[in-house]
């Protein structure tokens, strides 16, 4: 504990953190992994152009791709193997990222066959171009296919490449098919559970990756290290100590290009059914005995299962929901959500949403979660902030009052990937008084390896095997069985309109969200 201190205090004085030495040979890439063909459904579209293809190439650069390795983009783009690989090359150009001598070998990575997703016999071709592709690329017949198409063709997709011989896999081992599944996994329960049928009808639980890309953010994957990997905070941390958790996901960004999505999905669905959940699960969970795939995702279960069931008929006391109007974002006016191309004018979808969720388990009884997130808000910023309590008995209170802040733990997920801890001290001089300081840990600091974007982390956990960070099919249930009532009630009921609060674009969203709990709690917000 004295060194903690000690460092901690050199924090604050010479406003450092302490000098960390990280053994490099721990934390280098985890291995290139086994020999496949990445199949991409939806090649030519936005998750391909944006995510997938830059990361590949930057996995590439960092020798993180299997020795013998193949991409075939898919998609019903009339595109030539050749001009698939200069569509590569200008999205990589545009975004900056073409550097050095080593376009050549990458491009050799690159295929393309042009899908028509109507034909099944064109699944059969596809079989047949993968055996040529495996004799070519020497990858042993393992096969990756990932389904970067709209999620209403999920289930077909899965069906073709199923009745087509593609999802099966060899008994011992060399030869495997692993299908990965992006966000939204179903609209609501039954639609989850429709998919999950199809998806079950030809792969097995362990050939199944959903993705939710914040689980691959380094700072989201340390939260369990900062909580299991310290002695000092697992102690406090329960309903003894901690008088609420706020969780904030917050985006300055508008609706963009996705509005045909976002109109059926709204923030419900589009990020409480997942990150937000997740976030709620990494902070709330009990340590498993063991770090690996199956226990971590036990003890997230064990969570979702201990969500109080949302007291639908009281909503106003538990959420607030909102869309954004007209404002100023950065000095620019930005249009109201209705105002976006795509979106009809008189829309009832939330942009905006703040829930408190309570879990009914010994260790948080009685704590609320406070879960926000929201569109065109007044700052980008994700993070857990963890409200202590107060101290039971202000000793002070003649020289400072009854109030003194209490102590604040903040995660800081994005765009600030730090811990900071809020607490007090003396302020220096003759007169008692009190300042609030922070002891300050930038994730990045001291640090100087190889640093993985969440989709480089998603793909070379899906060349790897390793189902860790990936959504396991009872979690995606139970998180649906809890929000599927709350859908069903704000869609259905009859003051839909007038439960929906505008709030101007550049806001930190409505009056009443700041009424029902903290909206960033790190900016010190009360409730
Ligand atoms: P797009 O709308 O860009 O579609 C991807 C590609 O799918 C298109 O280029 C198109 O290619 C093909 N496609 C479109 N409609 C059909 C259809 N009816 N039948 C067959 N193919 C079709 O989607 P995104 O790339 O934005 O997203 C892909 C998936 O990833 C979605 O499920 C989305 O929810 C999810 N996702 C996306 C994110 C993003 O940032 N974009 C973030 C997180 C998840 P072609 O016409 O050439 O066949």
């Amino acid at each position: 504990m004295s060194d903690f201190f000690e460092e901690a205090d050199r924090t604050l004085v010479e406003g450092r953190a302490p000098d960390l030495e990280v053994p490099r040979e721990m934390c280098v890439l985890e291995g290139p992994g086994e020999p496949c063909v990445l199949v991409i459904f939806g090649a030519s579209g936005d998750l391909a152009g944006r995510k997938l293809l830059p990361a590949l190439w930057n996995l590439y650069l960092q020798g993180g791709l299997p020795q013998a390795f193949a991409i075939l983009g898919c998609a019903r783009t009339p595109m030539t193997d050749e001009t698939f690989r200069a569509y590569t090359r200008e999205l990589l150009e545009s975004a900056g990222m073409l550097k050095g001598s080593r376009w050549e070998g990458f491009s050799r990575l690159l295929h393309y066959r042009v899908l028509d997703y109507g034909d099944p016999a064109a699944f059969k071709t596809l079989g047949s171009d993968l055996d040529a592709l495996d004799r070519e690329a020497r990858t042993a017949g393992n096969r990756i296919f990932y389904l970067a198409v709209p999620p209403g063709i999920y289930a077909w997709t899965a069906e073709l490449l199923g009745s087509s011989g593609l999802s099966g896999e060899d008994s011992n081992g060399v030869g495997w098919s692993r299908i990965v599944v992006e966000k939204p996994f179903g609209h609501d329960l039954e639609s989850a559970e429709q998919l999950d049928g199809i998806l079950h009808r030809y792969f097995r639980e362990h050939q199944i990756f959903r993705i939710d890309h914040y689980l691959a953010k380094e700072t989201v994957q340390n939260i369990l290290m900062f909580r299991f990997a310290n002695a000092i905070f697992e102690p406090l941390w329960n309903r003894r100590y901690i008088d609420y958790v706020a969780v904030t996901a917050a985006e300055t960004l508008g609706v963009e290009h996705r509005a045909d999505y976002y109109e059926e999905a709204g923030v419900l669905r589009d990020m409480f059914q997942n990150h937000m959940m997740q976030l709620l699960t990494l902070t709330a969970m009990e340590p498993p005995s063991i770090f690996e795939a199956e226990r971590v995702r036990d003890e997230k279960a064990k969570v979702y299962r201990a969500l109080r069931p949302f007291p639908v008929d009281r909503l106003d006391e538990y959420l607030v929901l909102g869309q954004y109007g007209p404002g100023v974002l950065d000095g620019r006016e930005v249009p109201g959500y209705r105002e976006e191309t795509g979106v009809s004018p008189d829309s009832l979808t939330p942009t905006f949403a703040m829930m408190r969720v309570f879990l009914d388990n010994w260790r948080w009884q009685g704590v609320p979660f406070y879960l926000t997130s929201g569109k065109r808000l007044q700052a980008k910023r994700t993070e857990i902030a963890i409200a202590f309590k107060q101290v039971p008995h202000s000793m002070f209170r003649q020289v400072l009052g009854e109030h003194i802040s209490a102590n604040r733990l903040v995660l800081g997920i994005h765009p600030e990937e730090r811990i900071t801890l809020t607490f007090q001290t003396k302020n220096p001089g003759a007169k008692v008084c009190l300042r609030t300081v922070t002891m300050d840990f930038n994730y990045h600091q001291n640090y100087t390896g190889p640093v993985l974007e969440a989709y480089e982390k998603v793909l070379i956990d899906c060349i790897l095997g390793d189902q860790m960070l990936f959504w396991r099919q009872d979690g995606v249930e139970l998180c649906w069985s809890f929000l599927t009532p709350i859908l069903h009630r704000c869609e259905t009921c009859g003051n839909r309109a007038e439960r929906l609060l505008r709030y101007p674009a550049g806001s930190w969203g409505p009056d009443q969200a700041h009424q029902l709990g903290p909206v960033l709690a790190s900016l010190g917000d009360g409730h």
